[in-house]
């Protein structure tokens, strides 16, 4: 579903075109050098913001944010004002200054990273919930089939089969080859007779395939569906407009590009066109109209606030701010330059070093096609990952079938990181017995 011409995505514009010249291509056919890679360093307009993060351990190479995205410094003083100053200072009288913190920290991630609008997002619950939450609306609002792939994560299968069996519909599963995305033909296929809810991934977690938000939507509109994006890989990852390209609804992680810690509330986005015609099915009182009135019966907000259930995680919410506006400072599109140019270089340098140790970029090999991670096949992924990581000191994650996702950072990652990264992995390859490929080692 990659497009040749990045402007139908939505994600790029004027300024990110500046930003390209400050991250030159790498280019596919030269050598780089130690040198070259310490020019790019030094000539980095985000450079700076890697003092921004908790430092990692000694020598250690991170290459895996599409996980979990790296500490910043100032969260731990953030939680600890929250957990002493307004819990433990000001008792339950600062309860009611958490009422509204999903709003607003959906407010921030809106005007930050999502290019929504304000009102059009809160932060709470997991992804999963929230996927939930708006595949019932839309299968509320609406009758026809619920259409998904194979390849989006498992937890999102799940959710959207489990959606159809409890509203009575038919779920149209797309096949999607694991290294290039859904394809646009195949969803024609899918929506044929109409649908009423279309979700996929807009960055594929494997591959990192980048969708075509637009043309996505153009084929489920027409058959009369509404689409959910998951987000989970594309938020943090390159900037978002989420008003401008049409989006309805979405849910993404917060924990992964965008660096919100461990168990951050997920982010859930409804078009505001849409607020009046959806309701949710877990109704609760921090969707009620009157949320302090205590009333017996139930009428939703006519806000965002309706597709909230209960208290939110005001710990998680507290660490997940700092992390929204360190992104938002650095600034989407910036990133989002910088993050193509370490992927590239990554592609380069393993094209030439790791190719020969059976290393194939599995996934698009235009950064403009993909998210911020890139995946390379490998026969024995599983096993490699944890041991370069132990002998090489530099942490990737593994995938299913066979792959090995790596994913730099842009705020907290040098490209000499990369550089390094590479030249360790090869020389682990190269070395260690069990690194080698299965004939030379007979
Ligand atoms: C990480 C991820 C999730 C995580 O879901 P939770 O319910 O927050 O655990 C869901 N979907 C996708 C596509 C993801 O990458």
């Amino acid at each position: 579903m990659t497009t040749t011409q990045p402007e139908t995505h939505g994600h790029h514009n004027g300024h990110q075109a500046a930003y390209q010249d400050v991250y030159p291509k790498v280019r596919q056919e030269e050598a780089v050098e130690l040198s070259t890679v310490r020019q790019l360093d030094a000539a980095d307009p985000l450079a700076a913001f890697r003092t921004r993060f908790a430092p990692t351990p000694d020598g250690l190479v991170f290459l895996n944010g599409a996980s979990l995205g790296r500490l910043p410094a100032a969260t731990a003083d953030a939680t600890d004002a929250l957990v002493r100053g307004e819990w433990g200072d000001r008792l339950a009288e600062a309860r009611t200054q958490w009422l509204d913190l999903p709003q607003r920290v959906g407010d921030e991630l809106a005007a930050t990273v999502l290019g929504a609008r304000p009102g059009e997002v809160v932060a709470s619950d997991c992804t999963s919930v929230n996927l939930y939450k708006l595949g019932a609306a839309a299968l509320r609002d609406r009758p026809g089939a619920v259409v998904l792939d194979d390849d989006n994560f498992p937890t999102d299968q799940y959710v959207l089969t489990g959606l159809a069996e409890e509203y009575g519909r038919e779920a149209r599963v797309v096949r999607t080859d694991p290294d290039r995305g859904p394809q646009l033909d195949q969803l024609r296929l899918a929506v044929e007779g109409g649908a009423a809810l279309v979700s996929l991934s807009l960055v594929s977690h494997r591959s990192g395939a980048l969708a075509d938000m637009r043309a996505v939507q153009e084929i489920a509109h027409a058959a009369g569906a509404l689409v959910l994006w998951d987000l989970s890989h594309a938020v943090g990852a390159l900037p978002l407009r989420l008003t401008a390209d049409g989006a309805d609804l979405a849910v993404g992680s917060t924990y992964k590009h965008l660096c919100g810690g461990p168990g951050a509330p997920a982010l859930l986005y409804v078009r505001e066109e849409l607020h009046g015609r959806l309701t949710q099915p877990v109704q609760g009182w921090y969707g009620h109209r009157e949320q302090l009135a205590m009333r017996t019966d139930f009428y939703p907000d006519p806000s965002i606030r309706r597709f909230l259930t209960g208290s939110p995680p005001v710990l998680s919410l507290a660490a997940l701010r700092p992390a929204v506006r360190l992104l938002g400072e650095a600034g989407p599109a910036r990133m989002r330059a910088k993050s193509t140019a370490l992927t590239g270089l990554f592609q380069r340098l393993a094209a030439e070093l790791l190719t020969p140790y059976g290393f194939r970029l599995a996934g698009p090999s235009d950064p403009a096609e993909r998210g911020g991670h890139l995946t390379y096949a490998h026969e024995r992924a599983r096993a490699l990952v944890p041991l370069i990581a132990e002998r090489a000191g530099v942490l990737v994650d593994y995938g299913a079938h066979d792959r090995i996702r790596v994913s730099p950072a842009p705020l907290s990652t040098r490209f000499e990181d990369v550089y390094e990264a590479v030249h360790r992995i090869h020389r682990l390859m190269r070395e260690a017995p069990e690194g080698r490929p299965r004939k030379e080692r007979a």
